[in-house]
């Protein structure tokens, strides 16, 4: 198939769920951690056409998510100083902290621009000479590379007043984790394909060998979703568990090499805390010392508390898997897209939003 709409065709899509109902005669609880795979999922009604005995379950999928309360907060407290210009993607700015979002800090007076690459960050800086360009630097494997080479850009300019406040993260410690968890049955992965042309199909291994979890690596279309899911109920049907890749169009078995040298040359892991997960070890990435004058949590002191969840917010037992969006209290009510209470509402790839706008396909 070469075109978009092909992938989106109904006939394919027909002859994929005829054969999902036809085969699958079992429970089968499916996880997918990646936030673009939730909102397709719900945009393109999906839910719906599967048999009732398959559950999809939206897990930590979304990087603005994951981002824990008391690093919104660091981010804002950094934004006030008179000094600082914070460079950010547009996701995170209306992300509330436990006080104020970046979006009211900056109606507040504070300098902070959406920026479309971390490149972007840097030629601020450069035209900024007299000001600390801050970049918040937040993603997964995906958005990592692109920021590690930035990096080397700004080492090489030797530029002085560009720095990043490092919150990555990278996801095979929370697929860990998540699967460690007695509260959370998954039998089944759709693994993320952003995440996997960087990291590889190779990288789900060992859900394989150590849970015994059945692995696909799923694109993005309605086609690819179904697809994957197919490959996944033949898997438990058949008791194979394996690592499947469906998304062979961009996805390999050892994923971009030359990006993740990059990441390697400039990262290093470290221990993170995820919104809802708690602390997970190496799951984070920080800077190498060689370039730790481009870490703004090493050149100034700033203040990480301790994170808690806006009152009443579910969003950490969203992001683990095991409540859905209904269940909270404040989902469409005191919490909408336009007046946000937590992350998961507030991300294009949010399962509250997905939840929200995309409820009555369900
Ligand atoms: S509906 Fe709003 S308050 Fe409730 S869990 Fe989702 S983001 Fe949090």
């Amino acid at each position: 198939m070469k075109y978009v709409d092909e992938y989106r065709g109904q006939d394919f899509v027909h002859s994929l769920t005829k054969k999902i109902h036809s085969i699958s005669d079992r429970t089968l609880r499916i996880m997918e951690v990646c936030g673009t795979h939730t909102m397709s999922i719900f945009k393109h009604g999906l839910r719906r056409m599967l048999p009732e005995q398959i559950k999809l379950i939206s897990g930590p999928g979304c990087p603005v998510c994951v981002t824990p309360a008391g690093v919104i907060d660091a981010f804002v407290e950094l934004a006030n100083r008179p000094e600082v210009i914070i460079a950010t993607f547009g996701d995170m700015i209306r992300v509330p902290g436990t006080g104020h979002s970046l979006m009211q800090t900056r109606a507040a007076g504070a300098e902070i621009h959406i920026v479309y690459s971390p490149m972007d960050a840097l030629e601020l800086a450069a035209q900024q000479p007299d000001k600390l360009v801050v970049f918040l630097s937040v993603g997964f494997e995906t958005t990592t590379p692109t920021i590690a080479a930035t990096i080397l850009e700004a080492a090489t300019r030797q530029m002085d007043n560009f720095c990043i406040f490092p919150a990555n993260k990278i996801m095979p410690p929370p697929l860990k984790a998540l699967m460690q968890d007695p509260n959370l049955q998954v039998d089944a992965l759709l693994c993320p394909g952003h995440v996997s042309i960087i990291s590889g199909s190779e990288s789900y291994r060992f859900l394989v060998e150590d849970y015994g979890i059945s692995c696909v690596v799923a694109g993005f279309e309605p086609t690819d979703i179904l697809l994957s899911i197919l490959a996944l109920v033949r898997q438990v049907q058949e008791e194979r568990p394996d690592v499947e890749n469906c998304y062979g169009r961009v996805v390999t078995a050892e994923g971009n090499i030359k990006a993740r040298k990059i990441v390697e040359t400039v990262f290093t892991p470290v221990d993170s805390e995820w919104r809802g997960l708690g602390s997970i070890k190496d799951s984070g990435l920080t800077l190498q010392d060689k370039y730790s004058r481009f870490d703004i949590t090493r050149r100034l002191d700033i203040d990480i508390q301790p994170s808690c969840e806006p009152k009443g917010c579910r969003c950490g037992d969203i992001l683990k898997g095991i409540s859905q969006p209904q269940e909270c209290p404040l989902f469409g009510k005191g919490c909408t897209p336009t007046v946000p209470i937590g992350p998961c509402m507030v991300s294009s790839e949010g399962t509250c939003a997905a939840w929200y706008r995309y409820g009555t396909l369900i």
